[in-house]
């Protein structure tokens, strides 16, 4: 359980980060997702961030009916890790466990909305496309547990991810196994993370 706990310890700085510096999610890079990923045994422990305009292609605060109704959809298919990191059949995996949300830019979103409401309602015409507006960004938020009848089969992962969204462009990925740590880049037009060496 090693390592496991050492991307859990990792979650939670990073999480702790995000809520004291609201300039995180500022900083975040449109297009760009990361996938940090920990092989310990039989398990795979996958933790996943993604900005709202690679998702849903909006990062305000969703208030039709069809902008909920798109992070709804959002959220289930985020809970399927399987359909967008596809794994080699042979390994055998399966999800123990999968939880998706979506993350406003602080704690104080809510209050931030209603005293900002009249500024929203008067220029949401060109509020809406502007990435540098004060409304802020949004992230989604994944994470997984599966279970492997052979993780050493796990030679490859296949990021059907970008099929699925097409604002999507690159995912930042980190993997944590037995050899250590590695980083990598998976681009839309190469979607394909080569594990061969993390064996
Ligand atoms: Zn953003």
């Amino acid at each position: 359980m090693k390592l496991l706990a050492l991307l859990a310890t990792s979650t939670i700085a990073a999480t702790s980060v995000l809520a004291e510096d609201t300039r995180q999610l500022d900083a975040h890079e449109h297009g760009v997702g990361q996938l940090n990923i920990a092989f310990d045994g039989q398990q795979i422990a996958l933790e996943f961030h993604a900005p709202g305009a690679d998702i849903v292609g909006f990062e305000y605060a969703a208030e039709s009916a069809q902008d909920r109704a798109a992070v709804d959809t959002a959220v289930a298919t985020l809970a399927r890790p399987l359909d967008l990191f596809a794994l080699p059949d042979a390994a055998g995996c399966s999800v123990v466990q999968a939880a998706a949300a979506l993350e406003s830019e602080d704690g104080h979103d809510d209050h931030d909305h209603e005293e900002h409401a009249h500024d929203d309602h008067n220029h949401a015409e060109h509020a809406h496309d502007d990435h540098a507006d004060e409304a802020g960004h949004t992230e989604f938020h994944a994470e997984y547990l599966l279970t492997c009848a052979d993780p050493s089969a796990v030679t490859k992962i296949t990021f059907a991810y970008f099929d699925t969204f097409p604002n999507a462009l690159e995912v930042e990925v980190q993997v944590i196994s037995d050899v250590g740590a590695t980083s990598f880049e998976v681009e839309r037009d190469a979607p394909t993370l080569d594990l061969r060496g993390m064996f």
